[in-house]
């Protein structure tokens, strides 16, 4: 193996990041290995140190890593195939996951599973559903109705129904299908909806025949600004939906599996959507891959004539290897699920109180185990990441934001040490 300078000279030449350039990315560090809420990194020189996760790998690896019921299950699984194809085959770690799934899903009404690749991917599958659903009743509808703020993902029609201004519409005017966009909701789980609401239902009643779909995440938009809101207008918009015989789509590919304190976000609504996606957590971080949830009323519009069928098929399909280790992480979630969850929580949201006097600081909120420090204007945060990872903790703030979504694994300490490190951050950019 080329020593660690070598490595991250070659990385800097020619491997692409996420949202980065490739002429000058930002500094990138390399991580030998992690266990438990750990990442092991290696400096240019050899040296190396650990750090806590505060990203939870992109929110997925809620149980931290090298878990030991995990890599059995991935082991175990090896020993039998890592893959084989889902067309027109099938296996059991396929059928249990789905079974899983369903039992935990909200309601009793999401009976039936497409597994897909990845987050984008199981978007991508819940709108063509949706698109399939109304042209297989002869009345095609075109545009999908969403909330300004959101995040839904990478891939063409997930980012068309991405916020305009943070997924750059622009870059991309007359390629992106153009959705329908109602105002960002008012922040905060209580606020007053009455002027979204009055502005959202005109805004529908002009579109609501060509509507073939509402998407939100519930509660909690992630990527697109950590975002909390109220659980009322997911039911506002569940109504204006079922009233025009939409389909409500729940994107819970980030909220999923306990983050916001409820199992789902949508807990907190007491809405149950005709079509679920999720993702992220699903395989606790080993790997990816996605699920789509739907109601039998879905199914049965989408498998009418003339298509007869969903029209999507990935290659990975319902990979084994990762429908089993996400059997076993499913398995991991416990009663003691939600308790966890709020022992972060309540940790998180006592050691960011003192971020609030911070100058530049606009907004510190949390829900569940999901820690923010909004800054009044976006800035280079550079010397945030970096304040963070003198305090032994590795966040990755963007644009104004300052934000953790710590592994459930982590103990008050740990918390504690993630909440110090993020009100550091913020004293780093501080004007
Ligand atoms: C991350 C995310 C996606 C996209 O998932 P990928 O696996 O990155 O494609 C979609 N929706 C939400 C809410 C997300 O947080």
């Amino acid at each position: 193996m080329l020593p660690p300078r070598d490595l991250l000279a070659f990385d800097r030449d020619h491997v692409w990041h996420p949202y980065a350039s490739a002429l000058s990315p930002a500094p990138t560090h390399l991580v030998e290995s992690a266990s438990g809420v750990r990442l092991r990194l290696r400096t240019a020189d050899g040296d190396t140190c650990e750090v806590i996760d505060g990203m939870a790998s992109w929110w997925c690896a809620i149980h931290g890593y090298a878990v030991p019921e995990l890599d059995a299950a991935a082991h175990a699984q090896l020993g039998r195939m890592a893959h084989v194809m889902f067309g027109g085959l099938t296996h059991e770690p396929a059928i249990t996951l789905a079974d899983k799934l369903i039992r935990l899903s909200p309601g009793d009404d999401l009976q039936h599973v497409f597994f897909a690749d990845s987050g984008s991917v199981a978007v991508e599958v819940a709108l063509k559903m949706a698109w399939q659903a109304h042209a297989a009743a002869g009345l095609p509808r075109s545009k999908v109705f969403t909330i300004r703020g959101g995040y839904h993902g990478d891939t063409m029609a997930p980012m068309s129904v991405t916020d305009p201004v943070n997924g750059m519409h622009t870059l991309f005017r007359g390629v992106l299908p153009e959705q329908v966009f109602a105002p960002q909701p008012p922040g905060g789980l209580d606020a007053d909806i009455a002027q979204w609401e009055q502005q959202t239902r005109a805004l529908y009643a002009d579109h609501a025949a060509d509507v073939a779909a509402v998407i939100v995440e519930p509660v909690l938009q992630g990527a697109g600004g950590m975002w909390i809101y109220p659980p009322q207008v997911v039911r506002v918009l569940a109504a204006l939906a079922r009233d025009s015989g939409a389909l409500l789509i729940f994107d819970e590919i980030a909220t999923g599996f306990g983050r916001t304190g409820t199992l789902w976000a949508a807990d907190r609504c007491a809405v149950v959507p005709d079509i679920l996606c999720v993702g992220k957590a699903l395989t606790g971080g080993y790997l990816t891959l996605s699920a789509v949830l739907c109601t039998s009323k879905v199914t049965e519009a989408v498998s009418a004539e003339p298509a007869g069928a969903l029209m999507h098929g990935p290659t990975f399909m319902a990979n084994p290897l990762a429908c089993a280790i996400a059997s076993a992480s499913l398995d991991l979630l416990g009663d003691d699920l939600l308790d966890r969850v709020n022992s972060v929580a309540s940790v998180l949201d006592s050691s960011l109180a003192d971020a609030r006097d911070i100058a530049g600081v606009a907004d510190v909120r949390t829900i569940g185990a999901v820690g923010v420090i909004q800054l009044d204007a976006p800035r280079d945060l550079a010397p945030a990441a970096a304040a963070a990872l003198d305090h032994g903790v590795w966040l990755r703030p963007f644009r104004n934001l300052i934000y953790a979504m710590p592994p459930y694994a982590c103990t008050a300490a740990e918390t504690t040490q993630i909440g110090a490190a993020m009100v550091a951050a913020a004293r780093a950019v501080a004007p």
